[in-house]
């Protein structure tokens, strides 16, 4: 089947556009769901490909895609087809058994990547818990550091669980929750003397740097791709003294580049990366990859209960295969050009607001002045008016993650509602 006529036939679901049920009340939700996210003032119940409804039945071109987790988009047929498979079949089994399912996506992934071994778990966070875990380990058993440090970049994420928190170099997320857990230390992204510097100094009594954590693209500071000659660098250096190269792309990978991991972009492979939001499509997965140089876990010193069930796998997969079968990585790159040319052109109209436009693939970011009064979520506002969802990434850039199928109409429409929201918040 084309990807076209998947696409069309994932567009006319059969309730997408019908009348919506009204009796949804943000009070009563703020009421009971703890405030953990600051919400705009609509809810979603039902999607087809790139289109969102609201409950009011309101529809909406998504560019967040689940802030780029929803690689196929919405109820995309493969992704139905398999969902129904599974949980008819098996859904959940403990890892004490083996897991077919678990097993196919583990070879695909190593058959499409650098990757020799995959543990699985459920999150972004969790798989950068693991990677973490694991460096921690190899740097005790094998590089024989009694205090191993981990570096990561300034304006990084890595998560939200205590240790990814630390590992994030922005103190906005650490604010309020130390102890922050030790053994991390932050060098400015893109900086290869700040990384050199911290490797000798950091040399010190029981301590050694043991591995770098980094993102090959920093998503949510501000979708900044990393340096090409930088990462060649760091491959040097890690292979040089040992440390290990480790790479978070749980936001960049699974083809959302335009390229299926985006260390391919930088031409350096990592001993060890990460995987979640578009691993699963929006079913939540995460996975951590290692060389078999670094596989130092044995059985009983990592796990997840949930990690790799049948369900999650079985699903996984499916998103995988589609995204081989259909040659959806070369719609990312066409899709991509045409958005970030688009807003260029766009840019140009603006200059005294609008400074630069830059991503990989279907990951792209429009800063806006920062010595102007105008933020991104101002803009994000603008076009959830207009009918497009978009989500900052920090104070001044709109971010633009659609779904790996979005359509060239679909970009067309998306470039125009910008361009109106734009015309708006500037008036
Ligand atoms: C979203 C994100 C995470 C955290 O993933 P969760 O699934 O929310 O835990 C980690 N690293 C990067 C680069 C991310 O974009």
């Amino acid at each position: 089947m084309s990807l076209q006529t998947l696409i069309e036939q994932a567009t006319n679901f059969p309730e997408s556009g019908s009348a919506a049920s009204s009796t949804f009340s943000t009070d009563s939700f703020d009421a009971s769901v703890m405030s953990t996210y600051g919400r705009f003032p609509l809810a979603l119940e039902r999607g087809a490909g790139c289109r969102v409804w609201d409950t009011q039945g309101r529809e909406y071109l998504d560019f967040v895609a689940g802030i780029a987790t929803c690689t196929l988009g919405h109820a995309h047929p493969a992704m139905v087809e398999a969902v129904t498979r599974q949980i008819q079949k098996l859904h959940h089994v403990s890892n004490l058994y083996y897991i077919p399912e678990q097993g196919e996506l583990a070879q695909w992934i190593i058959q499409h990547s650098c990757a020799d071994r995959v543990f699985f778990c459920n999150s972004g966070a969790e798989a950068n818990e693991a990677a973490i875990k694991l460096a921690r380990k190899y740097a005790h058993t094998v590089l024989d550091i009694e205090k191993p440090i981990i570096l990561t970049a300034n304006a990084s994420f890595h998560g939200r669980t205590l240790a990814t928190i630390t590992a994030t170099g922005q103190a906005k997320y650490q604010k309020y929750f130390d102890p922050l857990v030790p053994g991390f230390y932050y060098v400015d992204y893109n900086d290869i003397s700040a990384i050199e510097t911290a490797i000798s100094e950091l040399d010190e009594g029981d301590y050694r740097v043991a591995a770098i954590l980094i993102e090959p693209l920093q998503g949510e500071g501000g979708v900044r791709p990393g340096d090409v000659e930088y990462f060649r660098k760091l491959r040097q250096i890690c292979d040089e003294t040992g440390v290990l190269l480790m790479f978070d792309e749980v936001q960049v990978g699974m083809g959302r580049s335009g390229k299926l991991w985006g260390y391919e972009y930088l031409g350096v492979e990592p001993d060890i990366f990460t995987s979640a939001k578009g691993l699963g499509g929006g079913i939540p997965i995460g996975a951590m990859m290692s060389k078999k140089f670094c596989d130092v876990f044995q059985p009983g010193e990592h796990a997840s209960t949930f990690g790799g069930n049948p369900f999650a796998c079985g699903v996984a997969l499916a998103v995988c295969q589609t995204l081989e079968r259909e040659n959806i990585l070369q719609n990312v790159q066409d899709r991509g050009e045409q958005l970030r040319s688009g807003l260029r052109a766009i840019a140009a109209k603006y200059p005294h607001h609008l400074t630069e436009v830059r991503g990989w693939g279907l990951i792209n970011g429009l800063e806006l002045n920062a010595d102007i009064q105008l933020t991104a979520a101002d803009v994000v506002k603008a076009a959830i008016n207009e009918g497009l969802l978009l989500v900052p990434a920090g104070p001044k850039v709109v971010r633009f993650v659609p779904p790996l199928i979005v359509t060239e109409a679909e970009v067309n429409t998306a470039l125009q509602i910008v361009e109106k929201a734009l015309a708006t918040v500037t008036a």
